[in-house]
């Protein structure tokens, strides 16, 4: 396949991709968290052929991205208050909600579940792509499945060129992680997935909010809500571990990841280190990764992925990343970077 890489901001980009979402095509186009790979949510052709071109195992629902507070209604078969007062809050934002879903939302879109996932973005391109097409657009991550999120429109072609119809080029993105998931269809409003949108702003607008025990126990025996956090995910294809010291102790962590790196280089392997910027210059690596200030949460999590990509280029065969758990998005950046190792974790 063929497939159009467009910027945009040029004239007729949203009216092509919004051609492709009527023809139950698939667009990736820029989200404020990571780009999506966008089809029709409500055919369920046309969301098997996401799963296709990602390669992702078809019990992983896909959130439903919407334009306008009417369309949930259109999909969810009961919208709580709490929910209401929750969109009134953070959308357009990063926060996907989840509510009960209505006939109308096919089994391929949820992945055979009652619920339905639901996002309204903040980027300008994909509210007019919505508003445009018409379509409420099913779009995951535009990764194949495993790989970091893409953050910006390269990363996109190299997982999708050729797999998908067309790529709209919007730049990199503002957050870098995946939405916040709250699932509010039980007896307490629940996270399924830690985002930009943090606990504490949760519970500002609608009370005591609990966080899926999955998440903070890696316990093999309880299954996470929401299907995708179940998997491996974001992890590039060297071995990624890990250093962190519970006692906040820098020059721990800096000596056990140039013990380990020195191991690794005199077996003739490629190193990595992913760091801070004020400890860059510490370590004995073959390639230095810096992912920014250590009070920058934010910055932290807008580089997260692409760095990661970035040890994929390189080859790189070991990579080794300091623990980032500081400021407000330290649980969520965290929850990925445990991912991307496979919970492969030093404590010093
Ligand atoms: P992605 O679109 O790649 O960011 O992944 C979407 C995430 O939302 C995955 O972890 C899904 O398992 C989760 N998700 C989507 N729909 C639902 C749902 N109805 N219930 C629980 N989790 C969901
Ligand atoms: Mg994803």
């Amino acid at each position: 396949m063929n497939t159009i890489i467009s910027n945009g901001n040029d004239k007729n980009c949203i009216e092509m991709a919004s051609k492709v979402l009527n023809k139950d095509g698939l667009v990736a186009f820029p989200t404020e968290t990571v780009y999506g790979l966008g089809a029709n949510a409500l055919n369920a052709e046309a969301a098997a052929k996401i799963y296709a071109a990602k390669g992702r195992p078809s019990d992983n629902p896909l959130i439903v991205h919407i334009a306008s507070i009417q369309d949930v209604y259109k999909i969810a078969s009961d919208v709580p208050e709490n929910a209401t007062a929750l969109m009134e809050a953070f959308w357009p934002g990063p926060l996907t909600i989840i509510l009960p879903k209505k006939d109308i939302v096919p089994d391929g879109t949820t992945g055979g579940l009652n619920t339905v996932a639901i996002r309204m973005p903040s980027h300008p391109v994909a509210l007019s792509l919505i508003k445009e097409s018409g379509v409420l657009i099913a779009a995951p991550s535009a990764n194949t499945s495993g790989r970091p999120s893409p953050t910006n429109a390269s990363h996109v072609i190299e997982d999708m060129d050729g797999k998908i119809d067309m790529i709209i080029d919007g730049g990199d993105v503002g957050i870098g992680i995946e939405s916040t998931i709250i699932d509010l269809t039980g007896d307490i409003p629940t996270i399924l997935r830690p985002g930009f949108i943090t606990k504490a702003m949760l519970e500002n607008i609608i009370g005591p909010v609990q966080i899926d025990k999955a998440l903070i126990e890696p316990d093999p025996n309880l299954r996470p809500k929401a299907p995708g956090m179940k998997y491996t995910h974001y992890a590039p294809k060297g071995e990624l571990t890990i250093i962190e010291s519970l006692s906040y102790d820098n020059q721990a962590i800096i000596s056990k990841i140039n013990e380990l790196v020195n191991t690794k280089k005199l077996a003739g392997f490629k190193t990595a280190v992913i760091a801070t910027e004020e400890n860059a210059t510490k370590y004995q690596c073959d390639t230095i990764l810096i992912i920014g200030k250590a009070n920058g949460d934010s910055t932290i999590a807008a580089r997260l992925y692409a760095l990661l990509r970035e040890c994929d280029k390189l080859d790189i065969d070991y990579i080794y990343s300091e623990a980032y758990s500081a400021g407000e998005l330290g649980g969520a950046i965290m929850n990925r970077l445990l991912k991307a190792a496979g919970h492969r974790v030093i404590n010093v």
